[in-house]
């Protein structure tokens, strides 16, 4: 197929989007790159938004296989923040002009875990407001599956934004990465739930899993237009040797160049397919190559999520192996990430909530 063509046309299909991911010609790649940044320009700005996050909890009560915190590895140290630990951490996020900050953490359903986010909820959006953010600040969840209910009452609280990654809309891929209590339709519900509530709502993959092929992947990007997703974080997988994926591991170090390129490719064909939604360079894209995140910002990412987990947790919220910057202070990564934005060529939001022009799209053509 010719790539040009394609990347000349405003709609796709599942065969276009398959023939762009696959392309690892250099010329090609940059043209993918190029188009990418032109429409992010023209679409989104140069900004890209800042969100502190806080993984304030490694419990989960879920055995996801590929992931370090799954409830059967027992030699992780389980910690849960307090509220006024978080409250400190969300306090120095907004004196900082982050604007908004995401609360990571496992996943758990019974009632005190809900009742702390709650409270922590309700405690920042009072704690932040001030002339410059008069909303105080911006508050996404990332706290897995929850009912309607929990839904309803935390964005009730405040919170206005929820990530909840698909990991594959392939049911063979998902049924394969979970067991089985875990289900696919139960978190295409959960995304439906969510954007009936009101929620901004945001999803995503991880890229380069063995056995996932191009056309899973554009299938992937094509789940992310139906649902008419808002936000979008996704990156590289990366094995944890603690995990009943570990034996992916000789694989995956073969193939680890190709899958950071994949990576890239994968947001940057996302930038052309949804246009106006906001995409992260996230933290496993800097895992694999210390310039990860520019390079995701320069592939049409425009969001960045600092680390505002404290030093002493952050050790303890390893997701996969070689997790970076685990001894650097909130001020440190401030810095750094800032300078990074600017060597993309990019400039830094401020005391904004740095909301998705997707979202807004989306409610006008509601009115
Ligand atoms: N419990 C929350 C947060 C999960 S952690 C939830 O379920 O939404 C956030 C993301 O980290 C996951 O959605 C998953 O895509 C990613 N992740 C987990 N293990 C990983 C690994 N080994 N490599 C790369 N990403 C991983």
């Amino acid at each position: 197929m010719n790539i040009e063509a394609i990347l000349e046309q405003n709609s796709f299909t599942q065969q276009d989007i398959a023939a762009l991911i696959s392309v690892t010609d250099p010329r090609l790649c940059e043209k993918i790159r190029a188009r990418a940044e032109s429409i992010l320009l023209e679409r989104c700005g140069d900004i890209v938004w800042r969100r502190g996050l806080i993984e304030f909890s490694n419990v989960c009560a879920r055995n996801c296989y590929y992931c370090g915190i799954r409830r059967a590895h027992k030699t992780v140290r389980r910690y849960t923040m307090t509220c006024e630990e978080i409250v400190e951490q969300a306090t120095w996020c907004a004196s900082q002009g982050y604007g908004s900050l995401v609360l990571q953490s496992g996943e758990r359903q019974d009632s005190s875990f809900i009742d702390l986010v709650e409270r922590c909820v309700r405690t920042i959006k009072e704690r932040t407001r001030s002339a410059l953010l008069p909303r105080g600040l911006g508050i996404t969840l990332c706290i897995g599956e929850q009912s309607r209910q929990t839904y309803q009452r935390l964005f009730d609280a405040g919170a206005h934004r929820y990530l909840l990654r698909i990991e594959s809309s392939s049911p063979h891929l998902f049924a394969a990465w979970h067991p089985s209590e875990q289900k696919l339709e139960s978190r295409i519900a959960c995304l439906k739930t969510l954007k009936a509530i009101g929620y901004q709502v945001g999803t995503g993959v991880m890229i380069g899993v063995p056995g996932q092929t191009v056309a899973d992947l554009a299938a992937d990007i094509l789940f992310f237009r139906d649902m008419d997703i808002d936000m979008i974080g996704m990156g590289p997988y990366i094995v944890h040797p603690r995990t009943p994926f570990a034996h992916h591991a000789g694989q995956m170090a073969q193939n680890r160049q190709a899958v950071f390129e994949r990576s890239l490719t994968m947001i940057a064909v996302t930038r052309i397919v949804l246009r106006d939604v906001n995409i992260a360079a996230t933290t496993a894209l800097q895992t694999m190559d210390p310039t990860g995140r520019e390079q995701g910002l320069r592939h049409g990412a425009n969001v960045v999520m600092p680390q505002l987990t404290p030093a002493d947790h952050r050790a303890d919220y390893l997701l996969y192996e070689g997790k970076p910057c685990l001894d650097e202070t909130a001020q440190q990564c401030k810095g750094c990430l800032e300078a990074r934005i600017a060597a993309a060529g990019r400039r830094t939001g401020c005391d904004d909530w740095g909301d998705a022009n997707h979202f807004f799209a989306r409610q006008s053509l509601k009115q």
